[in-house]
């Protein structure tokens, strides 16, 4: 199975020019032939392979003295560009959607908006002593302190170099043989996700919800107040143009803020990914033989403003996707519990089902057996439950 990798790279001021600069094109040649890929299809040529794609930009770099400097960048750079952009051609024309003829089509990236990355050959990427990484293209070794006493793998696939607005950063993934044996200390385990307590697991563990906590709390405040201040400023500089429209520029200070802004966005997105990897790990050291979750996460998110429920279906996308590849990496099954599976309205003591359980019950309280206990420790007892209760079902 593949698993990926991410270290972070510390480019001197030079070579961080030339990481930009190969950035830039990886973009220009994504533009470039995403542009010429459109014509061809136009002008009744079909589709252009990544043959004919590679030809277009030889012809520009060679025939064009305008664009003499791509040859200064490594090629792998320019060729990988291409291929990115079929296969997202190919994701398009596999997924498309009548109704929605624009999504998953290939666009233009713009400097920006777009995350800053180029690609590495794999043949040439190597460790030049314990703390320097050789990218072709750059004349000196990279430091790179995170590969320190750790050897990169023989069989890299992938690899890229990307920006994430403050640093760089080296990715790759790489085959590895098996999943890891363990020594089981438990069945399994239920985890009920949500929103006042991210998760409750069946053991009666509850992981607080990270974006109720201070510090997240704090870097929201400062993110409206970022955000205020931007549109504030776009008002004051705005002109009137002769059709009486109004015109918008970005002046110094407006780039600074909207710099801030981004860096508290990432501030926010790496505490949040931080914390999953922590209740991942959780879920890992109880060593269960079998994980439950519910499958699609609906409940209570109507309650929730369109944002912050947008924000916590990525979060817990991103949970699962962590915890799934956590899971086969430890050879633990992984069962998402139907949708439909009452967990939170059972009674985790007798099976009685409460129809008219509010949102609002933070307790549940059978009428039947007199249980009392914690919401969604009771839904996440019923969920460790749910393998058993599946098949059951379907031997009767
Ligand atoms: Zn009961």
């Amino acid at each position: 199975m593949l698993i990926g990798k991410k270290v972070r790279l510390q480019p001197n001021r030079g070579q961080e020019r030339d990481f930009f600069r190969f950035a830039g094109t990886n973009r220009f040649a994504w533009n470039e032939s995403l542009a010429f890929y459109e014509d061809v299809y136009r002008s009744g040529g079909g589709y252009a392979t990544l043959a004919d794609l590679m030809k277009h930009l030889q012809d520009m770099k060679h025939n064009y003295p305008d664009y003499k400097w791509l040859l200064e960048v490594p090629e792998a750079i320019t060729k990988q560009a291409m291929k990115d952009l079929l296969k997202s051609y190919r994701t398009y024309y596999k997924e498309r959607d009548p109704l929605h003829p624009e999504r998953y089509k290939p666009k233009f990236k713009k400097r920006g908006k777009c995350t800053e990355s180029f690609y590495q050959r794999t043949d040439n990427i190597r460790k030049t002593d314990d703390t320097h990484i050789k990218i072709t293209g750059i004349r000196k070794p990279v430091k790179c302190t995170m590969l320190r006493g750790v050897d990169l793998p023989k069989n890299i696939q992938n690899p890229r170099v990307t920006f994430d607005g403050k640093y760089w950063y080296l990715s790759y993934s790489f085959e590895v043989e098996e999943a890891a044996i363990v020594d089981y200390a438990r069945g399994t385990l239920g985890i009920d996700l949500g929103i006042k307590d991210f998760a409750v697991f069946s053991d009666g563990r509850h992981f607080a919800n990270i974006n109720k906590s201070p510090e997240v709390r704090r870097l929201r405040r400062l993110l409206k107040r970022l955000q205020r201040q931007v549109s504030r400023k776009y008002e004051a500089n705005a002109a009137v143009d002769g059709n009486g429209k109004k015109v918008f520029h970005k002046t110094a200070n407006i780039r600074k803020i909207e710099q801030q802004i981004r860096m508290v966005y990432r501030r926010i997105a790496n505490i949040q990914r931080t914390y999953m990897y922590e209740v991942a790990g959780a879920v890992m050291r109880t060593k269960s033989r079998t994980v439950v979750l519910e499958d699609l996460h609906v409940k209570g998110m109507l309650q929730n403003p369109r944002l912050a429920r947008a924000i916590q279906e990525e979060n817990l996308s991103e949970f699962r996707r962590i915890l799934t590849y956590k899971c086969e990496r430890q050879g633990t099954e992984l069962v998402l519990a139907d949708r439909w599976y009452p967990s939170s309205k059972t009674c985790s003591c007798c099976g009685h089902v409460a129809r008219d359980l509010k949102l609002s019950d933070r307790i549940y309280k059978c009428a039947i057996c007199g249980l009392v206990m914690d919401r969604d420790e009771n839904a996440a007892v019923n969920l460790e439950r749910y393998p058993e209760m599946v098949s059951k079902t379907k031997t009767a």
